[in-house]
């Protein structure tokens, strides 16, 4: 019998009879004392093996954190940039040892301190607004500011912050890093000066080849206009055209230069569509006819005919397109279709679609046309001329204007090229004096001019020589004043019909000539109209230019016909025809 049963049982006091009449009874509960004992000793035997392994696995466990750890602050002392952590209050909590080399502060002095004890307001007041206006829930804060270290060196840093997120969504504090970026910024103040310098060499670069250029122009325009022998009107038209060549691509250069840095900003200003348009077919109209093609200019009936925004940049992009649609056109026709393709309050789209019946462009060459200096064939410069910055330019254009330039060919049947541009619809009629586009006559009468007196504010004595003789075959008096200051003085001495006033010039230049002309109504030239001839297209746009007191612009080197119409147009525009003997 087991003996807790036999304890138990003379505990109670039974008596041995008693015990023999229930023996049968009494065995089978032995019998379960003694198998719960073995269970027992089983179960404990489990016990104490599952603890021994338990044991092992937390020990192991710990082992491998420790070497995580290890690992971790390993990272942390090497990296080279500032790791933190702080608490909600904004209290360094960790700072690995980076702290101490970029910030010039131990990291035992500074944890516990408040972060903008050490960060400049610059950074640590946007920081401290998001925390607020979003309650610490936000993404990344980022900022680069210079820090000056204790012992006076400059550096640039960047930080980056980030909350942490706790069990119940609560801000538990924050993390971040703080990278040194000193050399990256060099290189990038190194690279704006360069960028700078390259702009002033080609701005420079250009206003050099353009005087010189401007002579060539010039000189071969009075050559022509003195009956040259069949013989030298070839040379002469050699000479035209190259030179004509060498000015686009110097104009193009300074455009696509303009256009890639940046610095291209786009005029908002009223200007007439359908003037616009009209301007571009006359310029077009004779080229056109002389290769036998219809020009064609087809403005749908509810395109609003005022609009406000770039008319220079349009009538360049427009310039390109319907240049390219004649040159590259032997037979047919070419089309400047115009359409509403929206109307909304303010804004409308409108199309623009120049179609050609030319020589079309292959499938695999419709991207690269776009490219700057890429043309569709290797012979297109040899059979058509060109610079290949055309399209690129006007592709730059056209989405600065907020749109894309689309084209669709089939090589031997023609091309489409297709933009849509969002123009305001003009509000308050502009109060500023715009300068005009000057419409070219058929046939330009030089003789009207007879008898006028013009002041010409130019430093350059080349340039004054040829204007001076274009001026007199015309029959006009030309003085020459070498500088904005010499012009002043002369225009207060004396009353001139005209005034031509270069822009760069020593001494006083030509914005501050003119205003100084139109200051005092006692200047006898006080309404004399002045226009701009310059050799630099520079940023000076006509609105600035007539901001000065400036009536027009001739860009060097000039069309003899431009400059004759300029100087018709303005005086008829102020009224000042009787000066003018007619022949
Ligand atoms: P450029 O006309 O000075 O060569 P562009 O950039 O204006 O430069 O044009 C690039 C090239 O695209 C041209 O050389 C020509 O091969 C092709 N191209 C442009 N317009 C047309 C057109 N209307 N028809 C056929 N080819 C064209």
């Amino acid at each position: 019998m087991h003996r807790l049963l036999k304890r138990q049982l003379d505990k109670a006091g039974f008596e041995p009879g008693k015990i023999e009449e229930m023996k049968v009874f009494l065995e089978q509960i032995s019998h379960a004392y003694q198998s719960f004992e073995q269970d027992y000793g089983h179960l404990e035997h489990v016990l104490e093996q599952s603890s021994k392994e338990l044991f092992t696995a937390n020990q192991s466990l710990k082992n491998k954190v420790k070497t995580v750890e290890g690992k971790l602050s390993k990272v942390a002392t090497n990296i080279r940039d500032i790791i933190f952590e702080m608490d909600v209050e904004g209290r360094w909590t960790y700072l690995n040892s980076a702290w101490e080399r970029m910030s010039g502060h131990t990291v035992e002095a500074s944890l516990g301190n408040k972060y903008y004890e050490y960060l400049p307001k610059e950074v640590t007041e946007p920081f401290r607004k998001k925390v607020v206006s979003t309650k610490g829930v936000f993404k990344l804060h980022r900022a680069s500011f210079q820090y000056t270290k204790p012992d006076g060196e400059v550096i640039w840093l960047d930080v980056s912050i980030k909350p942490i997120i706790g069990a119940t969504d609560k801000i538990e504090g924050f993390i971040g890093s703080i990278s040194d970026i000193t050399e990256l910024k060099h290189t990038e103040e190194k690279l704006i000066q360069a960028n700078k310098a390259k702009d002033q060499f080609l701005s420079v670069m250009s206003h050099e080849i353009r005087t010189p250029l401007n002579a060539v122009i010039g000189v071969s325009n009075l050559l022509l206009m003195e009956d040259p022998k069949p013989s030298q009107m070839e040379n002469l038209d050699v000479l035209g055209y190259s030179s004509k060549h060498l000015l686009a691509l110097v104009n193009d250069i300074l455009d696509y230069n303009k256009i890639v840095s940046g610095s291209l900003v786009m005029e908002q200003d009223e200007f007439s569509l359908v003037d616009t348009l009209h301007a571009q077919k006359q310029m077009f109209q004779q080229r056109a006819s002389t290769k036998g093609l219809k020009i064609e200019i087809d403005l749908a009936e509810n395109v609003p005919k005022t609009v406000v925004g770039d008319t220079h940049r349009l009538s360049q992009i427009l310039t390109n397109l319907l240049g390219n649609a004649i040159k590259f056109t032997k037979k047919g026709f070419v089309k400047l279709e115009v359409s509403l393709k929206e109307k909304g309050n303010n804004i409308n789209l409108i199309q623009f679609k120049v179609i050609d019946t030319g020589v079309g462009i292959p499938k695999n060459k419709l991207k690269k046309i776009f490219e700057p200096f890429a043309q569709a064939s290797s012979k297109t410069t040899r059979l058509y001329g060109g610079t290949g910055l055309g399209l690129a330019i006007s592709k730059n254009l056209v989405e600065l204007m907020g749109s894309t330039l689309a084209c669709e060919s089939k090589p031997g049947k023609g091309s489409t090229f297709t933009f849509t541009v969002p123009f305001e619809s003009p509000g308050v009629q502009s109060q500023s004096r715009i300068l005009c586009e000057l419409p070219l006559p058929n046939k330009p009468e030089y003789s009207s001019l007879n008898g006028m007196t013009i002041l010409v504010v130019e430093d350059n004595k080349i340039n004054a020589t040829i204007l001076n003789k274009f001026l007199s075959k015309w029959g006009v008096r030309c003085e020459v004043a070498e500088n904005g200051l010499v012009g002043f003085e002369m225009s207060v001495k004396k009353k001139y019909d005209l005034i031509f006033m270069d822009i760069e010039m020593p001494i006083m230049n030509g914005y501050q000539s003119t205003l100084a002309i139109r200051e005092t109504k006692k200047n006898p030239n006080h309404a004399t109209p002045i226009i701009a001839l310059t050799a630099s297209t520079g940023d000076k746009t006509g609105y600035e230019l007539s901001k000065c007191g400036m009536d027009g612009l001739i860009p060097k080197p000039f069309d003899p016909k431009e400059l004759f119409v300029a100087i018709e147009s303005s005086i008829n525009a102020t009224g000042q025809t009787n000066t003018i003997h007619a022949s």
